[in-house]
């Protein structure tokens, strides 16, 4: 299947040729189709899997055959769960839609708003946005959303999750009744299978290979069993004496990013970290370097992580181990994208190793482990037991000790990372 079958017009397939995409995606042959023959959709898509361009492409498509030229009003809407995605997206549509006469803005907290309601006043066809801001601009009228045609929720569970359902159902009441909706979920747990009743007409459905099997099979995965207190010396060694130069390091917290960052900094490694509390300037300059190779380490939680597309990020690492094992498929797909190899690195101290088995039972293997001697808690480390349906454990993982630890606290909703 090449783009040519896919019924886009030459300036979307110039845009793309430009990317260097050789042939699209699954989720890019089974939606644009339908979009583009005017269908909802409900797709199980992942960050990492082309689903940007999947809803972008046919969008742009439809909105230039039916422009006007006013552009008072936004005619698509597309709401995502974080700025740093909503900031992706966005450059994602200026990418796509380069040839084509369309504008498109961003809008999200943490930056001013009065230069975001200027933009909006300019005119644009394509807004992009997370659901608070919006809705302070739809409450300021800087925005008015009642011509919108195309509503697209991306990452809608972790919308869910992280307790936006409310705004994203205020938002949805100011738009048009008759307009065409899309829906991207990782994971579809009752509530999104409401949502997506209440929402969609006769929607396509849509199913591409969930995160997982990507990422087992470009990701090179590691476990190295170390001591609490070992944790940060390990991270050290390891940057030292592999010579990384790039990796993208999650913590559980805030704080614990904080602390991490001043240490490796103060060991004369170039560190910054992105989590929630920092600002959305020192966020994205963050993020900037990272991504332009002058920072080597980037320390991120995973909520200022979700969505993040950094092109040929070698290795990801969890300093902390996630509560909830579907974060760790998350984290990991960070790197081994769009086809590149990758290496995700696990520190799993005594006390992370339920939660380490948690994960190798949504992976369905075990994740091999390495030892690097001094490291290691001996006293407390013991077997781990085995992942159910398991792969056969090897030798060599059989004699490598590890020891389930507490459960952790149960839910994730409200923590503050
Ligand atoms: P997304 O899932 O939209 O975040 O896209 C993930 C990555 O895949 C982005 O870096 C895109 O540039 C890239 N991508 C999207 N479509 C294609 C394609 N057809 N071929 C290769 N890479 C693509």
């Amino acid at each position: 299947m090449s783009f040519n079958h896919l019924g886009l017009r030459t300036e979307l397939m110039r845009a793309v040729s430009a990317q260097n995409y050789a042939t699209p995606t699954p989720i890019q042959i089974q939606a644009i189709p339908a979009i583009l023959m005017g269908k909802d959709v409900l797709a199980g898509a992942q960050t990492g899997t082309g689903k940007t361009a999947a809803f972008t492409l046919p969008i742009l498509q439809m909105l230039h055959a039916s422009s006007n030229g006013n552009r008072s009003h936004p005619r698509a809407l597309v709401i995502t769960p974080t700025r740093e995605l909503a900031a992706q997206v966005h450059e994602s549509i200026k990418t796509y839609g380069k040839y084509l006469p369309l504008r498109s803005t961003v809008v999200f907290g943490g930056v001013g708003f009065r230069p975001q309601a200027t933009r909006l006043k300019k005119g644009v066809d394509v807004l992009v946005a997370t659901p608070g801001r919006l809705l302070d601009h739809a409450k300021q009228r800087t925005v008015d959303l009642s011509k919108v045609e195309f509503l697209v929720l991306d990452e809608a569970d972790r919308m869910l999750n992280m307790g936006f359902m409310p705004d994203v159902r205020r938002i949805i009441n100011l738009l048009p009744k008759k307009r065409q909706n899309l829906l991207f979920s990782a994971t579809y747990v009752p509530e999104i299978q409401k949502l997506a009743d209440a929402l969609l007409t006769d929607p396509a459905r849509i199913q591409v290979s969930p995160r997982k099997n990507a990422a087992t099979d470009l990701v090179t995965q590691k476990v190295y069993p170390v001591a609490r207190s070992k944790k940060r010396a390990l991270l050290s060694h390891l940057i030292r004496t592999e010579k990384w130069d790039r990796a993208l390091v999650f913590t559980r917290t805030k704080r614990g990013a904080d602390r991490l960052t001043k240490q490796l900094v103060r060991e004369g490694v170039s560190t910054q970290s992105i989590h929630g509390d920092k600002s959305q300037s020192a966020r994205t300059r963050a993020l900037a370097d990272f991504k332009q190779g002058k920072v080597r380490i980037l320390v991120a939680t995973d909520i200022a992580a979700r969505g993040l597309d950094i092109s040929e990020l070698p290795r990801v690492v969890n300093y902390d181990i996630p509560q909830v094992p579907e974060d760790y498929v998350h984290r990991i797909g960070r790197t081994g994208r769009a086809g590149s190899n990758g290496v995700a690195i696990s520190l799993v101290c005594s006390d992370e190793g339920e939660l380490l088995t948690a994960i190798e039972q949504v992976l369905q293997h075990q994740i091999p482990i390495e030892v690097i001697e001094g490291f290691r808690d001996d006293a407390r480390q013991k077997p781990r037991p085995a992942v159910k349906p398991a792969a056969t454990p090897t030798a060599e993982r059989a004699a490598r000790p590890m020891r389930p630890g507490r459960r952790p606290a149960s839910g994730r909703r409200g923590r503050r990372r």
